[in-house]
């Protein structure tokens, strides 16, 4: 290291969305040295993007809603939605560190009531936080307790004394770390390169989630021979308009509230309770790679304005939701061959009538639960969606101490991962509101992992 370009501290994070600063105001709050270094000119990645919901058991929210939840329920839901890919131990992990997430929200004051059932979940588990309050609290705690934040310092490099993690390079400058590094860079749903080199089959998904993840601390961590979990499962999520802005994402399932999907033909191709990793797979070898999300007054009435997933207000506004007063002229306004929508629409009540069985198994709103009713009654609406890379769920193989491992399973010493970045969690699939849990509970295990490593 060139020692006059060389500034010293007990860690380094690299990477400022959730993992990122939930870790950083950890270290600051016990009293290490921290840099948190961001290669963008502002904080927040896919974190700030987010909708916002986080899956967590047993909190204050669902017992004022009425809710019974059990940790254990938590974790065979998890189980089950990872189709039995994921790490069990990074999930029991998860679930012991919920506390973590709970007592950072409150401490931010970012809960809200809105709770609901959402993908991969049998139970009404996801939980709609602020998430932009969470993060500006993180950042204030962090920077009162002595962090030092570094914007536009992208990390290139670990650098390494012997086989231990010493620090990083950004640029021309080296940065050191006694204690450990921490790489919370999120995923590379910004990289047309990785995706194209782990999930091909996805390649026409649209590039999603923040504009900074292009993989680095996967590239980074590779060099020094760090594994992979869960990355051929990467799949975009379906419900996103195909004009969406970075500013403002458009996801929409109105499905889990009762909206059949239909293709450009008019025509159902999936079970629209399925999660919407699922069906964004599906979407893609449709026609023109996008599908409706078709619905009636009823579902219509279900909106929850300003609710991340549930906003049909907010996509009306944006000019995106055709409407019609009957099927007919709704399935002509959005381009469909004549006759089909009704067609379609008339075998899917039947079904739920239970006069004809479902072809494609559809049993509940999301997941299996919820009762269907029949799409009857107009107006009619139809939303066109894509299937948008937002997330990669797959990445670094980690312990449940956030260690980051090789291949052969062994640490890299001083090396430590939260966040997107990490795989094992997820499996062939994602329940709503992991991904934000994860990055939270496992930034903060992650400070925890290098505190006690450090007082040792
Ligand atoms: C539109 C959208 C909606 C979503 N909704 C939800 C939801 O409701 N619930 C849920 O659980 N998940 C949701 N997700 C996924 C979730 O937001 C992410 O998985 C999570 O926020 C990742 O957090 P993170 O801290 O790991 O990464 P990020 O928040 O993405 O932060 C990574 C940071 O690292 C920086 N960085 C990258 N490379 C470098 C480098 N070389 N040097 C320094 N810095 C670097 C990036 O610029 C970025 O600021 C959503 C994602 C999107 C895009």
């Amino acid at each position: 290291m060139t020692a006059a370009r060389t500034r010293r501290f007990d860690a380094i994070v690299v990477g400022g969305g959730l993992a990122g600063l939930a870790a950083t105001e950890r270290l600051a709050a016990r009293g290490l040295g921290v840099a948190l270094v961001e290669k963008r000119d502002r904080l927040g990645g896919s974190s700030a993007m987010s909708g916002g919901w986080f899956a967590l058991s047993g909190t204050a929210v669902q017992r004022r809603a009425g809710v019974e939840d059990a940790d254990d329920v938590f974790l065979s839901d998890m189980v089950d939605a990872g189709g039995g890919f994921a790490d069990p131990s990074l999930l029991e992990a998860l679930v012991a560190g919920q506390a973590h997430a709970v007592a950072a929200i409150d401490r931010a004051d970012a809960w809200t009531d809105e709770l609901k059932v959402s993908a991969g979940m049998t139970i009404a588990r996801a939980h709609l936080v602020r998430i932009r309050r969470l993060l500006a609290h993180l950042e204030n705690e962090a920077l009162a307790a002595g962090a030092v934040i570094l914007r536009d310092h992208p990390a290139d490099e670990l650098i390494t004394e012997g086989r231990r993690v010493a620090g990083i390079r950004s640029g021309r400058a080296v940065i050191a770390a006694d204690a450990g590094v921490v790489l919370t860079t999120g995923g590379f749903s910004r990289s047309r390169e990785l995706l194209d080199l782990f999930v091909p089959d996805q390649a026409a998904a649209m590039p999603y989630g923040g504009v900074g993840n292009t993989g680095d601390g996967l590239r980074m961590a590779w060099m020094l021979g760090a594994g992979l979990a869960d990355i051929g499962h990467v799949a975009g999520t379906y419900g996103q308009h195909a004009d969406a802005t970075d500013d403002e994402h458009e996801l929409l399932t109105a499905n889990y509230l009762g909206a059949i999907l239909v293709n450009a033909r008019g025509e159902r191709f999936a079970d629209e309770s399925e999660s919407y990793k699922v069906l964004g797979t599906a979407v893609l070898s449709q026609p023109g790679g996008m599908a409706f999300q078709v619905f009636d007054s009823g579902v219509r009435a279900r909106s929850r304005p300003g609710v991340p997933l549930s906003d049909m207000e907010r996509i009306e506004e944006l000019g995106h939701l055709a409407s019609a007063p009957t099927l007919s002229e709704l399935g002509h306004r959005v381009g469909m061959p004549p006759g089909v929508l009704e067609r379609t629409v008339g075998q899917y009540n039947d079904s739920v009538a239970g006069r004809a069985a479902d072809p494609f198994g559809r049993a509940g709103l999301v997941n299996g639960v919820g009762a269907l009713a029949p799409v009857a009654t107009g107006p009619f609406y139809a939303y066109p969606a894509v299937t948008a890379m937002t997330s990669t769920y797959g990445g670094l193989s980690v312990a449940p101490d956030t260690s980051v491992t090789r291949i052969d399973g062994s640490r890299i010493e001083g090396l430590y991962a939260a966040g997107e970045i990490v795989g094992g969690f997820h499996g062939a699939s994602y329940m709503t509101g992991t991904a934000l849990t994860k990055a939270l509970v496992f930034g903060i295990v992650a400070a925890d992992r290098i505190t006690g490593g450090a007082r040792a």
